[in-house]
């Protein structure tokens, strides 16, 4: 029989039988590694324990310890759902469950649509079928086969997958669980092995969806749950998502009358005035960053002719996602997406001299995408927003210093908002333009210019754009949710196509790089961020009105009014509560709208010049001089997130 040399993790390497499964090589290093095997890493692809070793390869065992793990856990839990499903509700049709950030969910074509009871029965039935503990059998059938196959159980999605994503394979893999009465899908897998290895699951909701999220398609039932390794993982997951219900930025936006929506403007917010100041406490808060530390602020067009998007490939690769108008003449045109081409376009529209670069733009002008209905969601998927968009123009050996001081905006911007992040370094992807030369020498850059700023990363290979590598940033809100916002991209093609140069120190025409970087990305799904890291409480210097005065009896009116305008005349985002309520009532109302500080007025506030301070968390302060009042204020606002501030 012929052998294969199997090479593992630690450099060491042992020959088995060709043929043996993964599991063989997980069963011949210890009898508890056979135990702990969900799967297989085989020459840095993720397969079964059932997986065939037919060559040479490098092996690593997969346990609840690696990185691969919980998708896996997670896919896994998809089938089951999806096997429990099926037997529950027959005649049910099976689109795709694929494993996502926060856990996994299953589409269905259903007769009637799923009710919360539902998910109780499901997961019961989930449960009867881990505790049979299942085995999850890879067949492989010829795939005229298949497809007549799934044909005849009614289910044309299945078919319609099989012939979209195994195009000139003759033989595609299924899954079953027990056996194909019991469970089949058509999956590329892999999965754990049996269904005993998967214990802490949850089914959390149903919605409805789309057949590939697009409404024009057929509808269908979202069943959305969650798996972790462990019982403990999953119950810190619910308390969070508990938490998380409570912060929700779509509910807190109406409860704090910051934003609005309307069935004609789809992913398209209105901005109350409230939230009007926010956002533009925060626009300009951000060109106080940028505009010292030498950016131009500018404004390009909104619609460009279809050349521009031609010229910078969006027209052959994204113009399904942009919204395309007519010009009066009949010009095709397409609404801006991103600002990027806007910006090669000014600049080349000057001469520069080395002497003059580095270059850099920022802008802040609405941008559209034509995202599906379906998948619009509050102010985290929208079809118009704006970001704190820039691009920088630099020589080449100028970009380690410029991503430094990119570095340390960030570092900044994020220091004033009270939050935590890691930074992640995407490094040459398998499919990239340039060469690979180029490539190394951007990627050693960025990392001086990462240790230089005393940063610590993660090293993510592979993950930079196909035009150059990046650095993205993952920041932590208060529930200890991650989400991705900078970002710092190298991008060596752009320059070409638009033609994009400097003159050098030697009088000749030199190619510049773009860097392109963002630190809140979009203002929106910042905002909706803020709004539930914060829960609505925000800090002073961020909070849409900062100060309420609230006279206890209508005599108190002319002082209180008075207070008021020596509050705005200070700049204070200051209002007057006149109301004929009584006063436990106005300040309940306004710790609901999150108002940093209730002014207190009544006969000895009016007869001494104070004001009664209580803070939205319950606390007083007492009476202080409404001059010393402003001065704290003034100054905790120019502090910023170091003045911490609670829910
Ligand atoms: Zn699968
Ligand atoms: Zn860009």
């Amino acid at each position: 029989m012929s052998q294969v040399n199997v090479t593992l993790p630690d450099g060491s390497s042992r020959s088995m039988p060709a043929g043996s499964l993964v599991r063989d090589v997980a069963a011949a290093i210890s009898p508890g590694l056979a135990k702990a095997a969900l799967a297989g890493m085989v020459d840095g692809r993720l397969v079964d324990l059932a997986y065939p070793l037919e060559h040479d390869a490098a092996v690593r065992i997969v346990t609840d310890k690696s990185p691969e793990a919980l998708a896996l856990y997670r896919h896994s839990t998809a089938h089951l759902l999806a096997a429990a499903v099926t037997n529950l509700f027959p005649g049910v049709q099976c689109g795709i469950g694929p494993a996502i950030d926060d856990g996994f969910f299953y589409d269905f074509i259903v007769p009637r649509p799923f009710v919360p009871e539902d998910l109780e029965t499901i997961e019961n039935k989930m449960r009867e079928l881990a505790d049979e503990d299942l085995v999850y059998e890879r067949q492989m059938w010829p795939r005229e086969e298949a497809k007549a196959f799934f044909a005849k159980r009614g289910e044309p999605l299945k078919v319609q997958l099989i012939e979209e994503k195994t195009e000139g394979q003759k033989e595609v893999s299924c899954y079953t669980i027990k056996d194909k009465e019991t469970f089949i899908d058509f999956c590329v897998g892999p999965h754990v092995p049996s269904t005993g290895r998967l214990k802490a699951f949850k089914l959390l909701t149903t919605s409805a969806a789309y057949w590939k999220g697009d409404a024009k398609n057929a509808p269908m039932q979202r069943i959305k749950g969650t798996a972790f390794l462990s019982e403990k993982d999953l119950k810190a997951h619910l308390t969070q998502i508990e938490e998380a219900k409570k912060r929700d930025h779509r509910k807190l936006g109406r409860e704090l009358g910051l934003f609005t929506f309307h069935e004609w403007a789809p992913g398209a917010a209105f901005w109350r005035d409230k939230g009007t100041v926010l956002y533009n406490t925060l626009a300009n808060y951000m060109r106080g960053v940028l505009l010292p530390n030498g950016y131009v602020e500018v404004k390009t067009p909104i619609v460009f002719n279809k050349a521009l998007w031609e010229r910078s490939g969006h027209w052959s690769y994204y113009r399904q996602n942009m919204f395309e108008v007519q010009g009066s003449e009949g010009e095709e045109m397409a609404m801006k997406a991103m600002n990027c081409p806007g910006h090669y376009v000014l600049y080349s529209m000057d001469v520069h001299s080395y002497r003059d670069l580095p270059v850099r733009f920022h802008e802040q002008t609405p941008l559209h995408r034509n995202e599906l209905a379906g998948v619009l969601s509050g102010l985290t998927r929208v079809r118009q927003f704006s970001q704190d968009d820039g691009h920088c123009f630099v020589m080449p050996e100028q970009i380690g210093d410029e991503v430094e001081r990119l570095l340390k905006l960030v570092q900044r911007v994020y220091d004033d908002l009270g939050m935590t992040y890691t930074a992640k370094l995407g490094t040459r992807p398998a499919e990239f333009l340039g060469e690979v030369e180029t490539w190394n020498k951007a990627e050693a850059q960025l990392k001086t210019a990462l240790d230089r700023a005393g940063m610590a990363y993660e090293l993510n290979e592979g993950d930079g754009a196909f035009y150059g590598p990046k650095i993205d940033f993952d920041i932590t809100d208060a529930i200890g949710r991650k989400w991705q916002c900078a970002t710092i991209q190298l991008d060596y093609q752009m320059p070409e196509r638009f033609d994009l140069k400097y003159v050098g120190a030697d009088n000749h025409e030199h190619r510049v790089v773009v860097i392109h970087r963002a630190i809140f990305g979009s203002f929106e799904r910042f905002i909706a961020i803020l709004i539930e890291h914060y829960a609505g409480a925000f800090p002073l210097w961020l909070a849409p009105v900062q100060a309420i005065v609230l006279p206890i009896a209508d005599r108190h009116l002319a002082y209180a009014a008075s207070v008021r305008d020596r509050l705005a005349a200070s700049g204070l985002r200051a209002e007057l509560d006149e109301r004929q309520e009584k006063i436990n009532l106005k300040i309940r109302e306004a710790q609901l709208q999150k108002i940093p500080y209730m002014l207190v007025v009544g006969d000895r506030e009016a007869a001494e010049g104070t004001v009664a301070v209580r803070e939205r968390s319950g606390g007083d302060k007492g009476a202080r001089s409404v001059d010393n009042f402003v001065a704290s204020a003034l100054e905790e606002i120019a502090n910023k997130g170091k003045a911490t501030v609670s829910a």
